[in-house]
């Protein structure tokens, strides 16, 4: 705590002990007050404007400390100022205690909270942010809850500090004319408890949950403005109709077809998207074989004195088609048939919130539906480097067309497709320069995982250039170049072909969404709300076309909300939770995240202690010849409570399953300590990571007392 807030907290202490060690609260009684009257009459006679300037100083003082007798002296003030100078005087009063409260409590607690329930704090800030006058408003309207706590609570919050005062100024007006009304006839109140009838309570909080119905009749008079110019159907062929055949999509339709809603799911391409025919599926089908060729170049770290490896790369390219095809009848117009989803091929648009006109061979049909979900995936984007078109280039779409290997490959971007596919390329034989802008690889991941990554790729040949910002592409002297800008010099990288990875934007263009009307976000993606719903409540968005993340499990995830909220969101509507994301980058060696790493804990003020295992260190590891990675988790200080893990090394994907079993369902290190695991497997480095934890946070006193117990023992 820093000394300005030790010294405010102090300070408010001391007078809040002394209210209390001079019992100053006698004064703030009813039978005081009454006795007292006449004299406090008398010299609000003489002396109106002292009167009323100390009577508003005390009010101040006494909500700002948060001390009982608000209720009281708000009866007072009615009683000696009558209703219209009373309610006045009262009203702004309290308001501004209240407000003085509510920033005492930001300035000594707020950041104290965010750094220890950040993550938590989380979701309650961003609806606080978003609702909050909202919330505030009902809290004050309704004053079976003390306004002390309310001041101190949402101090805590984000809420600006003017909404904060008239907000409360505005809600407590109706409480505050009642008690001030009753202090006009403060001789017949016995007591204060009889001021609210039953029936003044309940009045009050039919007022304070007004504001919640009126923001209900705000949204479905905004829905009703957003459909007025669209003609609604009658009735509807269909219940649902999903765009995009891709992970989200067939999710969609999945769970549609299995609630028995007649949907219809339309893809322009390939039925199974990205993932299948791009993506997931055949980049990791390409990094299987490149690891098996890296293996059998490594052949005397597992004892074999020499091997070596016979490739075609054509041959590899065509192993990867027949993986698609393998597993192309998970996501087959057959399949999806059979589970009652009717498939169109063609290209979809949306032609009004309840129509899809689909364009396909068979020629032109419109679908009316009651809701539409939006699945339509992202594209790899291709920056405009001036050059780039004409030398040429390849992205994650036109890649697995390759049949020759390419002898110098450029790979732009150092996220997690271009580290997959630069480590792959290089394992193939072909000289990989991976440039990229940012001062490292895997940036979202923390400094020394980006590091283990990279000494990897530079060990193995990679020329890693990080801090390199593509300016342009030329052909100089009969050769392709890129001239990038780095440490504020030009440098030139000749090569013979550039693999652009530096991310992926979403599809929005082309289908509806500019005739619509839907937003699309800064990122690019379609915009929805925390329902996965557009600026139309009944057509939603899923997947990379919606983000906020570009994986096929997240795309799954949401996909989910977007079609149980699309057709049961009348009755009940589910709130998209990102809270436990996982991903894995599939490099070798592999690194797998869930929840907050070191540097977005220190960025965003979350205290966390670190919990680090070596994997060079496990049997199973070290028998496999593969010693090497880490286990980092992330808890809350003095508590096993799991706030982030890193995983590096083999299988990382599949050991940080455990963890994010453990995070989603409250699971703390000791129960995973507590957990037997199978000897000697990889899983194994989760409890010894959780046993470091342990260990570290061993009873030390307590231990002492148990040494000299054996030691007594031993006689
Ligand atoms: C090289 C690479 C590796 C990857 N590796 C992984 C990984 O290991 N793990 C992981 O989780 N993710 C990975 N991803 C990301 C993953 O592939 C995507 O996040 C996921 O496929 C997104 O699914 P989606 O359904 O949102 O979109 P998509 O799969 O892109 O599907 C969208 C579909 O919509 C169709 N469509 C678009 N507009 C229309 C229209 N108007 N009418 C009809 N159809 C339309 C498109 O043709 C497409 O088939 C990888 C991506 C790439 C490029």
């Amino acid at each position: 705590m820093t000394r300005s807030r030790l010294a405010l907290l102090l300070v408010l202490a001391a007078l809040v002990a002394a209210f209390f060690v001079f019992d100053l609260g006698r004064f703030f009684s009813l039978d005081w007050f009454k006795s007292q009257q006449a004299a406090i009459d008398a010299f609000y006679r003489s002396h109106p404007w002292q009167t009323a300037a100390t009577f508003f100083l005390i009010y101040v003082a006494v909500t700002g400390l948060s001390l009982p007798g608000a209720a009281l002296m708000t009866l007072a003030g009615g009683a000696i100022f009558g209703l219209v100078w009373g309610t006045l005087i009262v009203s702004f009063a309290s308001s501004i205690g209240a407000t003085l409260a509510f920033l005492a409590s930001r300035f000594l607690f707020r950041e104290a909270a965010q750094r220890r329930f950040g993550d938590k704090l989380r979701a309650i800030d961003a609806g606080v942010e978003k609702e909050g006058p909202f919330y505030l408003f009902t809290l004050r309207l309704v004053p079976v809850f003390p306004f002390f706590v309310i001041n101190l609570v949402m101090g805590l919050t984000p809420i600006r500090t003017p909404t904060f005062y008239w907000v409360s100024q505005l809600g407590m007006l109706a409480a505050t004319i009642v008690y001030v009304n009753a202090g006009t006839q403060i001789a017949q109140i016995e007591s204060l408890r009889g001021i609210l009838s039953p029936g003044l309570l309940l009045s009050l909080a039919v007022l304070g949950v007004f504001p919640l119905i009126a923001k209900k009749a705000v949204d479905w008079l905004k829905a009703r403005k957003v459909y007025a110019r669209w003609p609604r159907p009658a009735r509807f062929d269909r219940n649902l109709v999903v765009i995009g055949a891709g992970s989200a999509g067939l999710v969609s339709a999945y769970i549609a077809a299995a609630v028995k809603a007649k949907v219809t799911l339309v893809e322009k391409h390939r039925m199974g998207g990205d993932c299948l025919n791009t993506g997931c599926v055949p980049s990791k089908a390409l990094l299987r074989t490149a690891k098996l060729l890296s293996q059998i170049g490594r052949a005397q770290h597992w004892g074999i004195r020499s091997a070596q490896a016979q490739f075609d790369f054509a041959e590899v390219m065509e192993r990867v088609q027949r993986v698609i095809r393998q597993v192309q009848p998970h996501d087959s117009v057959e399949r999806y048939t059979a589970l009652g989803v009717e498939c169109i091929e063609g290209e979809a648009k949306i032609i009004s919130p309840w129509s899809v006109a689909v364009t396909s061979a068979a020629g032109k049909r419109t679908l009316s539906t009651r809701a539409i979900v939006i699945a339509a995936g992202a594209q790899p984007f291709v920056p405009p480097i001036p050059g780039l078109e004409q030398v040429g280039y390849l992205t994650s779409d036109t890649l697995w067309d390759l049949r020759t290997l390419p002898g110098r490959l450029v790979v732009l971007g150092g996220g997690p497709i271009g580290c997959e596919l630069a480590q792959a390329f290089a394992r193939f034989g072909a000289q990989v320069t991976q440039v990229e802008m940012l001062p490292r690889i895997l940036i979202r991941e923390d400094p020394e995982i980006s590091e283990m990554v990279a000494e990897r790729f530079r060990a193995e040949g990679i020329d890693v250039r990080v801090g390199h910002k593509a300016k342009a592409f030329r052909v100089e002297n009969g050769e392709k170049t890129l001239i990038a800008e780095h440490a504020g010099q030009d440098v030139r990288i000749a090569f013979d072909q550039v693999l652009v990875a530096v991310g992926r934007v979403a599809n929005t263009m082309g289908y509806g969404l500019e005739e619509l009307g839907i937003p699309v976000t800064k990122q690019r993606t379609v915009e929805v709300n925390e329902h996965m719903a557009t600026l139309y409540p009944n057509i939603y968005a899923c997947g990379d076309v919606a983000g906020p993340y570009q994986f096929t499990h997240t795309a799954s995830h949401t996909a989910w909300y977007a079609a149980v909220n699309a057709l049961f969101g009348r009755f009940r509507r589910f709130r998209a939770d990102f809270s436990v994301i996982p991903w894995a980058t599939f490099t070798e060696p592999e690194v797998a995240r869930v929840g907050l790493n070191e540097t977005e804990a220190r960025d965003k003020g979350i205290a966390c202690e670190v919990t680090t295992y070596g994997i060079d260190d496990l049997d199973r590891a070290i028998a496999d010849g593969e010693a090497h990675g880490l286990v980092k988790v992330l808890t809350v200080p003095g508590k096993d409570r799991i706030l982030g893990v890193t995983i590096v090394g083999e299988h990382a994907g599949d050991l940080i399953v455990e963890y994010i079993s453990a995070m989603r369902h409250g699971i703390g290190l000791n129960k995973i300590l507590g957990t037997i695991h199978i000897y000697p497997t990889l899983a194994e480095a989760n409890k010894y990571a959780a046993g470091n934890w342990k260990r570290a946070h061993a009873p030390q006193g307590l231990l002492r007392w148990a040494e000299r117990y054996h030691a007594w023992m031993r006689g």
